[in-house]
């Protein structure tokens, strides 16, 4: 039997922001496969129902925890929800995000706002709500989904390599904190991925440009991402995967 095999997971309880759509939608599938319980969190009930009903009929368990990340008190509201409905967490996956790229000079700022609201703090927020319930049980396992572009920034990346080079501190300072409580953290850095990341880009040219660099590659697939948090979540509890930088063969 390999790391990986089905049922690794048996008994455990993962909850995935942004679990409608993308890299989220496929990690919450993965690691249903796995055996562990999902709470599916997001804002589009129904891709969540639909999702559920997908893990549901391949006999296994899933929870629809449709809320706002983006108001400060809905973190501590899914985790809550979680612990109620699945009676446990060891699993966070804190993965929904915005990618709103554009220009420094002449930026609508509030994209930025979202962005920090969003990548950053509701991640920071629900990691505080998960971690007494880690805590009390000696276990439990965060994966941030950040970037290359929390490694690395470029024009049009500013505001959201910002946010996520916060990922990418909050982790490290995390990881050395809890693991004192065994409590395991890793942070994945994904390159291009084709999903719906670029769909909300307000800025036009910026938008019109990311779009042809991405016609000229063969980009990751969702299910890239979602095997690597896998990878990182059925190791041994002695490994600590700290990091995972994945780009398409492709991508520079
Ligand atoms: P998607 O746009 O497909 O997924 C984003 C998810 O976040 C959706 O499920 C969306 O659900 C959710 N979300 C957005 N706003 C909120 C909110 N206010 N409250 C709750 N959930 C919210 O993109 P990806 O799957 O690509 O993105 C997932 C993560 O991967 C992001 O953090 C992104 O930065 C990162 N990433 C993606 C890359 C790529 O090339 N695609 C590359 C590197 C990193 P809903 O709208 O239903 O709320």
């Amino acid at each position: 039997m390999t790391q990986q095999s089905a049922g690794h997971l048996t008994g455990k309880v993962a909850l995935v922001t942004g679990a409608s759509s993308g890299i989220g939608a496929a990690t919450a599938l993965a690691l249903a496969e796995q055996g562990a319980a999902v709470a599916l969190v997001a804002r589009r009930q129904d891709r969540l129902d639909t999702l559920a009903q997908q893990i549901t009929a391949a006999g296994g368990q899933a929870e629809v925890i449709a809320l706002d990340l983006a108001d400060p008190a809905q973190a501590e509201v899914a985790v809550q929800r979680t612990l109620e409905t699945l009676g446990g967490l060891d699993i966070v996956v804190n993965n929904a995000g915005l990618m709103l790229l554009g220009p420094v000079g002449g930026a609508d700022v509030s994209d930025w706002q979202r962005m920090m609201d969003l990548n950053v703090l509701a991640l920071m927020r629900l990691t505080h709500a998960a971690l007494p319930s880690m805590k009390q049980q000696k276990g439990g396992h965060i994966v941030n989904i950040s970037s290359v572009s929390g490694r690395g920034a470029s024009p049009t990346s500013a505001g959201y390599s910002a946010t996520k080079w916060a990922v990418g501190g909050f982790s490290e300072g995390l990881r050395q904190e809890v693991r004192l409580d065994n409590i395991r953290v890793t942070v994945i850095e994904p390159g291009v991925v084709a999903t719906e990341l670029t769909d909300h880009i307000t800025h036009e040219a910026t938008k019109t440009t990311y779009e042809s660099r991405i016609a000229t590659m063969t980009p990751l697939e969702a299910e890239d991402i979602a095997a690597a948090v896998v990878y990182a979540v059925t190791q041994p509890l002695r490994v600590n995967v700290n990091e995972i930088l994945i780009r398409p063969l492709d991508q520079g």
